[in-house]
């Protein structure tokens, strides 16, 4: 991939960097605007099925945070293949991952037939 590619690529991940970041943001202050108002319901009344729907939801929004974070990470990552020039390639064969790939997911490290090999690996 040429200078002009990775910085173009750079941008796009910044940007979305940017993006899930301010959505982690959002449900991290939900997530501690609920707890709030647990402990408050708490000291009011003891309505058991309202609190379990409030830990149940609680719980979605942390897993929701942790996938963020994982994807933050790969996004980290992958500004750092920019930086020495990896991106865009296959970590396996070292092809060129194709444009409507890395558009479709910007960390991505492996080309389709090296993904589509892993995944059956996996599955196997
Ligand atoms: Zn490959």
């Amino acid at each position: 991939m040429n200078k002009r590619d990775l910085a173009r690529y750079r941008k796009l991940i910044e940007a979305e960097r940017r993006l899930v970041h301010d959505k982690l943001g959002v449900i991290e202050s939900e997530i501690s605007d609920r707890s709030d108002q647990t402990s408050a319901g708490h000291a009011y009344s003891n309505h058991m099925a309202d609190i379990g729907s409030d830990v149940m939801e609680q719980e979605q929004a942390f897993l929701h945070a942790s996938k963020g974070n994982d994807y933050l990470g790969q996004l980290d990552d992958a500004l750092k293949r920019i930086e020495v020039g990896t991106y865009g390639s296959c970590e396996e064969c070292g092809s060129k991952i194709p444009v409507k790939r890395l558009e479709a997911f910007l960390p991505a490290r492996l080309c389709i037939e090296c993904k589509s090999k892993l995944e059956k690996l996996h599955k196997s």
